[in-house]
């Protein structure tokens, strides 16, 4: 044991460091939010109820039913029920998710090729029954109308969600290549 050792042994140093930790906090001001009555501001891209987008200029859900979203989802949470509209396009009847089974990770956010789902800033919801928390089409729909439409919708899917067309842009040349180019032309 060296003499530092000793000493700090001697005078309980560890115990004093931490006494003199608990006394610091103990006069220092409390960061405990008193929620509900004091919440925190909602944070943009935080990954909460599920909202199908609605586009803007038809009014209705931009999803056109290919079940990547559903087929991405590790919770296998997400039903989707198609059939066949009068211009042989596929019209999306019913799109559900099963809010109870969902962890959260926006795999189907990330695997619409369409911007079409969205999860929104909402997370405070609460119900009775298992029921209360399948949403359907309308209720998704609703989500994004009330809390994800217009300029907020937008930042979401510029800022914080990829991956996006610039993603797929053609690669600049590999490193290694660029330095060989260099030698050759000097
Ligand atoms: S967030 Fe994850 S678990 Fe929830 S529906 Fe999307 S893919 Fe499924
Ligand atoms: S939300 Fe997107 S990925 Fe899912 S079915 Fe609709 S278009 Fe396809």
């Amino acid at each position: 044991m060296t003499a530092n050792e000793l000493i700090k042994k001697v005078f309980f140093f560890e115990i004093l460091q931490g006494l003199a930790l608990t006394f610091k906090h103990m006069v220092s001001p409390s960061v405990t939010r008193q929620y509900p009555t004091e919440k925190r501001e909602p944070v943009p891209g935080s990954r909460g109820l599920h909202a199908l987008v609605r586009d803007s200029a038809t009014g209705k859900e931009k999803c056109v039913g290919c079940g990547l979203c559903a087929a991405m989802c590790p919770s296998q949470c997400i039903h989707i029920y198609t059939s066949e509209g009068d211009d042989h396009k596929k019209v999306v009847d019913r799109y559900e998710v099963e809010v109870l089974r969902c962890v959260f990770c926006a795999l189907c956010v990330e695997a619409c090729p369409f911007g079409a789902l969205a999860l929104s800033e909402v997370f405070e919801y609460s119900g009775y029954t298992r029921e209360e928390f399948y949403y359907t089409k309308e209720r998704l729909l609703e989500n994004w109308d009330k809390n994800m439409a217009g300029e907020k919708g937008r930042v979401y899917f510029e800022k914080f969600w990829r991956p996006k067309a610039v993603d797929f842009a053609a690669p600049g040349p590999v490193k290694s290549e660029a330095k060989s180019e260099e030698r050759k032309s000097v």
